[in-house]
């Protein structure tokens, strides 16, 4: 192959590349506007990654996630932290110990209202009782650790090894899925199980009473 049109190529890959990586953005940009319309979490808390090879595309520190644009969100690198570090989302360790110790291929976290009250009422597990968060969800291990801490990454990747939603206590949720989709149905469910298990024991509480 001549020099040329090796040359070609990786700027076809690159511009390839940019393309996947601008896509990315824009579908970070729209879960974030979908995780504040529905109410997973209130604009100015949580946020959103996705994996690309080496690196994960995370919304930055800081920023509204109605208003994400693709602008606000950037790429750090998988295997350790960089200097982009400091301008990502402060949870960025966790989302990368867990790429790192599990599957997952996007990852959400939201400080949703009933799962956070949960986690704060139940000792180690949130256990959904509706029918579809028993079938697909499965039950929420609530972990310990402060925000963006290593504490909270070991913890949060170890729970996410084998659940699609764990609680970080009195925080909110981190939900990881093979795709977007399937995390923000991870975090959508995560807070509906919360929820009805909430309403559910309340009311059982206030008959006992
Ligand atoms: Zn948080």
């Amino acid at each position: 192959m001549s020099l040329k049109r090796q040359d070609i190529m990786q700027k076809q890959d690159t511009m390839q590349d940019s393309q996947d990586l601008q896509a990315i953005a824009e579908e970070i940009a729209r879960f974030g506007k979908k995780l504040v319309s529905s109410g997973l979490t209130s604009s100015r808390f949580g946020n959103i990654s996705a994996l690309y090879g080496s690196k994960i595309v995370i919304s930055c520190t800081g920023t509204m996630l109605d208003e994400l644009e693709t602008g606000q969100i950037v790429e750090v690198d998988l295997n350790g932290p960089c200097i982009l570090d400091r301008i990502a989302s402060s949870e960025t360790c966790v989302h990368r110990m867990v790429y790192r110790s599990t599957a997952a291929k996007a990852i959400i976290h939201t400080h949703s209202p009933f799962a956070v009250s949960m986690s704060l009422l139940e000792n180690a597990v949130v256990k959904p009782i509706d029918s579809e968060g028993i079938l697909f969800l499965g039950d929420m291990p609530i972990v310990e650790g402060h925000f963006g801490t290593e504490e909270l990454a070991r913890n949060a990747s170890a729970a996410l090894v084998s659940h699609k939603a764990c609680i970080a206590r009195g925080h909110g949720v981190f939900a990881a899925g093979k795709s977007l989709v399937e995390a923000y149905t991870a975090a959508s469910m995560a807070e509906h199980s919360a929820q009805v298990k909430y309403l559910v024991d309340a009311y059982r509480n206030n008959e006992c009473g």
